[in-house]
């Protein structure tokens, strides 16, 4: 039998299976991938499982994973904790105020879904509060920086419902991971989707135990519609891709075509000489406001405010 990890407590795994819910254990040990993590299995994993009489589960073997979501336990050793896998979007809850999402927040976020090649979009949600003149223009801005290099961005209210449906086309039959600010209007956003569902996002608990080793991993939801939604993993965890540096610039998808044409092949597209980066955003080709959040990923700068 085939089904999919929900969430992992310890050594129980509740897996998903047509439309129940079978708490499994794993059969022996088995090392997957060569990948050194404290946990074996995680939520979005396919496995393979035989039931037994009591309606328990024993994991026998588990499928190749397309992607994963990582980080690493502890600093300085090589062990890591896989938080997700197999995610077939991440969506990225914004509000260009109230509260306010940084452009900063919102690139790093969209690169590393590149560097973990998990499509991604955004979805804009309290479109009623962006209405008149002033407050339309901050949305249309952040709107036009993105929609040109091909990221959907979706305009929507969880409070009066406005397009929701274009979010429920999106998460059918999609693993999807949602990620946001406190107070974007996640939980609004499925209530709204899915009545009575009442998720509990808190992906903010990570990041208050920083450095303990924590067992915060991901769950998932399955939605009526179809589909699944990730959350608690928490945007921290998302967005501390360990990027190399020279790598950065392939992540940000606008620059990738233009890197090979640059002097040096391993130009940071900071102060070299002959940068086809640097002369695409003086020509305006590249928008000023990713190449300054490039810059400050480049720099490690915290753009999570
Ligand atoms: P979360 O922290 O991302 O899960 O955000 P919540 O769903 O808890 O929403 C935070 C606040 O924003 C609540 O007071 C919601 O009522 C409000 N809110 C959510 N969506 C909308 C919206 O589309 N328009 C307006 N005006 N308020 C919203
Ligand atoms: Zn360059």
């Amino acid at each position: 039998m085939k089904g999919i990890i929900i969430k992992t407590t310890g050594s129980q795994y509740q897996v998903g299976f047509e439309d129940r819910l079978v708490n499994c254990r794993i059969k022996g040990t088995f090392k997957i991938m060569g990948i050194d993590t404290t946990n074996p299995l995680a939520a979005g994993d396919w496995v393979h499982f035989d039931l037994a009489d009591d309606g328990t589960g024993l994991i026998y073997a588990i499928e190749e994973r397309k992607n994963y979501i990582i980080r690493k336990s502890v600093k300085l050793s090589k062990q890591s904790q896989i938080l997700a896998c197999n995610l077939d979007a991440a969506a990225l809850v914004v509000t260009p105020a109230y509260p306010k999402t940084s452009t900063g927040f919102i690139d790093r976020f969209l690169a590393t879904a590149e560097a973990y090649h998990i499509y991604a979009y955004l979805i804009f949600n309290k479109s009623d509060l962006f209405k008149h003149e002033k407050d339309r223009g901050i949305l249309d801005e952040m709107i036009n920086i993105y929609q040109p290099l091909g990221y959907d961005c979706i305009e929507v209210s969880a409070l009066t419902n406005n397009s929701l449906e274009k979010i429920t086309e999106k998460l059918h039959d999609r693993v999807t991971l949602i990620a946001g600010h406190s107070g974007v209007g996640k939980t609004s956003l499925i209530n709204a989707i899915e009545p009575g569902y009442n998720l509990k996002i808190n992906p903010i608990s990570v990041q208050h135990k920083k450095g303990v080793h924590t067992t915060t991993f991901a769950e998932m939801h399955k939605l009526k519609s179809g589909g699944y939604i990730i959350d608690s993993p928490g945007i921290r965890e998302f967005g501390t891709f360990d990027f190399v540096k020279e790598e950065i610039s392939h992540y940000f998808i606008e620059m990738l075509p233009l890197i090979h044409s640059c002097k040096f092949n391993n130009c940071l597209h900071e102060h070299e000489a002959r940068c086809a980066v640097k002369a695409a955003v003086e020509t305006g080709a590249i928008h000023p406001s990713r190449y300054y959040n490039y810059l400050s990923i480049l720099h490690n700068e915290d753009i999570f405010r």
